[in-house]
């Protein structure tokens, strides 16, 4: 991580009190009183933040600073730039997980977490696991990805395929995993840290479904400075305020055509001189991913009109 940051890590946060680790173990802490007037528009501290914090009794402590944020995974309102919920500060990577079989992998889920880490300028990883499934033709569905530019790690939770490749990708960073139930999340993650006893995103299953405010994050540590974010409501959610007019430079392979349409505000549909679809006739760009392009723009602008019907009534 980072030099110069205090080495306190807040790792778990409910209501009023923040677990944070610290070089002589977890403190469970409250925020200093004045603190919590400084900041508006985001959460003042969230898990993945780095702190100051005074001692003040044996296990219990007081959060005194905040340092700065490099980015963060929040949960924002469109149009409403004074609110945003923060899911996980300093976040370094998301690391989508799909497997290639028992579940098939839903590609156009795979392309929304994209967005959303396009979106808050969050690197972003595929991992394809259970390859140990693959017939062979499986792993090829995630070309496109590779095309675009996007790292893809190909594991096998149960032969450890591929272990090696993914740890040199999470080590001495901070990660999230995103994924359906079931592609083998967990089993990564016991994969490196066979001491624990996790389920990951066990709590949004029993809980927080679709119910944002129950969803709780915590860090999960593998080594002394590689973490993993378990962020349940991370596979339920829409598309966290991403901008219609934004969603084309969220597909990293449409970039370099961006500026080539005719029409300077084209949305890539059925205007005429798109070089967008140029492109996709071509096979330039992939078919399917312009298909999950053409889906979730319908659906946000579906929600802009939405919206803006709201508004005219108030
Ligand atoms: P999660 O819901 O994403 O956390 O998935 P789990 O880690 O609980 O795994 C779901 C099921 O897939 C379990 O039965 C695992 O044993 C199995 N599984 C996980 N990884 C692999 C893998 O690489 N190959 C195969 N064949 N099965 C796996
Ligand atoms: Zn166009």
């Amino acid at each position: 991580m980072r030099s110069g940051w205090p080495p306190n890590l807040v790792i778990r946060g409910y209501g009023q009190y923040y677990d944070v680790l610290t070089p002589e173990g977890v403190l469970r802490c409250v925020v200093r009183g004045s603190l919590k007037r400084e900041r508006r528009k985001t959460d003042l501290v969230a898990v993945g933040d780095r702190v100051e914090v005074r001692r003040v009794a044996p296990g219990e402590g007081v959060i005194e600073a905040v340092a700065p944020r490099t980015r963060a995974l929040s949960r924002r309102a469109r149009g409403a730039e004074d609110a945003e919920q923060v899911i996980v500060a300093n976040l370094d990577q998301l690391v989508a997980v799909f497997a290639v079989a028992q579940p098939e992998p839903s590609l156009p889920m795979l392309d929304r977490f994209l967005v959303i880490a396009e979106a808050q300028e969050i690197p972003a990883v595929v991992c394809v696991n259970k390859i140990d499934l693959d017939d062979g033709a499986k792993r090829r569905l995630f070309d496109p990805y590779r095309r675009a530019g996007y790292r893809v790690v190909e594991t096998s939770a149960l032969t450890g395929a591929g272990l090696e490749e993914l740890w040199s990708c999470l080590a001495g960073k901070l990660s999230a995993l995103a994924g359906p139930s079931g592609v083998g999340k967990s089993s990564l993650v016991k994969a490196f840290r066979p001491d624990l006893d996790i389920r990951i995103g066990e709590l949004s299953e029993a809980t927080g479904r679709g119910r944002h405010t129950t969803t709780v994050t915590s860090l999960i540590q593998l080594d002394e400075q590689t973490f993993i974010a378990d962020t349940p409501g991370i596979g339920t959610l829409g598309l966290w305020g991403v901008e219609s007019s934004e969603l084309d430079r969220c597909f990293p392979e449409f970039r370099p055509y961006l500026g080539a349409c005719y029409y300077a505000d084209c949305r890539h549909l059925a205007e005429p001189g798109c070089a967008v679809r140029a492109a996709v006739e071509s096979g330039a760009i992939d078919a399917g991913r312009y298909a999950s392009y053409q889906g979730l723009l319908e659906q946000l602008m579906e929600e802009e009109r939405a919206e803006g019907w709201r508004r005219s009534r108030r």
